[in-house]
């Protein structure tokens, strides 16, 4: 897999493109006008790992929370911005580090225009971010339907009134919930473009199916060397997102956070009734955890103990007890079930120190 190269940008105190790593972002679901709801949630995000977040900017009115935010948490804040360009402007004024346009619901020129002088005068990185939901009515006009040459077209022309602006810190997405016509999309811009790509499905779905689409979309992308930056949209905590996100990135070995579970699907060997209760828990506990380490949990002997000695750490149950790995060699016998969980999770905080 060899990444494209593409033009390196700064959000804040991040860098998106070039040889910077894959950026994890997520978008804040609370009440913008909640301050403390929404700065909570900022935090519970940058906790979890990610490196940027979006906040939907509905009115100007809503701009005032920046400064609040800039001040209380130290992550790049992007702002959400559709329709009223007005927003864009104030928001840069307030000292957002980033704002997203989707010129389609824009969709007038000269104001385009005006947030590209004022991105180029607050030296504000900007995302273009095209979706097939809502392409400019120029561009449906000339393909009749929103297709994925449609929302290319469209990219080019505003990336193109940003550079006459004078300003060329700008990433693009160019979602759609389809898949075929998001990769279709993607990759034809990438081959016309050197701007960093920010790359995602939209509106995947629930926790569950969302992540596996997104999986699905995100990784064709990946393995096409396209991605500079991951949003995995779901509907649920934003935490989720985050961590799918680290899930996709550290299955293509792109990035090294959190813990990888290998763990058998379990069987009629199985002695331990509730082993699948004990991984999903573990897996919840460790949901923070920002160092990188391969633990396997393992239901019988038959695999168990290979797979368990195998990893970083490991833990292979037998009818009632558990034997503890740690890189090949037997550190533990007769762990009782009850307490292999935190026998785990302690020896995990051990190793990493
Ligand atoms: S490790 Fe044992 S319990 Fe788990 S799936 Fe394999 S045979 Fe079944």
């Amino acid at each position: 897999m060899k990444r494209k190269k593409t033009k390196k940008i700064q959000v804040g105190n991040v860098f998106i493109g070039g040889d910077s790593p894959i950026v994890v972002q997520s978008m804040l679901k609370t009440d913008p006008d909640n301050f403390q709801e929404t700065l909570n949630q900022t935090r519970e995000l940058k906790k979890a790992g990610c490196e940027l977040v979006r906040i939907a900017l509905p009115q100007e009115e809503t701009c005032k929370i920046i400064p609040f935010l800039k001040k209380e948490v130290d992550i790049p804040i992007i702002g959400d911005i559709h329709f009223n360009h007005r927003i864009a402007l104030r928001a840069m004024e307030l000292g957002i580090d980033g704002i997203r346009i989707n010129p389609g619901t824009i969709n007038n020129v000269r104001k385009v225009q005006e947030v590209a002088n004022m991105a180029r005068d607050t030296k504000t990185p900007v995302r273009i971010g095209m979706n097939t939901g809502s392409i400019e009515k120029r561009v449906l006009k000339k393909y009749k339907r929103p297709t994925a040459d449609a929302m290319v077209e469209s990219a080019l022309y505003y990336t193109g009134l940003f550079e006459d602006a004078g300003w060329t810190e700008l990433k693009v997405s160019l979602k759609a919930s389809d898949i075929y016509q998001t990769v279709e999309a993607y990759k034809k811009f990438a081959k016309q473009s050197q701007y960093p790509l920010h790359i995602g499905i939209t509106e995947a779905g629930p926790i569950f199916s969302g992540a596996i689409k997104s999986a699905v979309g995100i990784g064709i992308l990946l393995y096409e060397g396209i991605g500079d930056t991951v949003r995995v949209s779901l509907t649920g905590d934003p935490v989720y997102e985050v961590v799918a996100a680290y899930h996709i990135l550290r299955d293509m070995g792109l990035r090294k956070r959190g813990i990888n579970i290998i763990s058998c699907p379990t069987c009629g060997r199985c002695k331990t009734r509730n082993l699948m209760e004990i991984v999903e828990a573990f897996e919840k506990d460790i949901i923070d955890f920002d160092g990188h380490l391969n633990v396997a949990i393992m239901g019988c002997e038959v695999n168990g103990p290979g797979e368990a000695k195998e990893a970083d750490i490991g833990i292979a149950f037998g009818s009632n007890k558990a034997i503890l790995f740690k890189k090949g060699s037997v550190v533990k016998t007769g762990i009782p079930k009850e307490l292999a969980k935190n026998i785990l999770k302690e020896e995990i905080y051990n190793t990493i120190g």
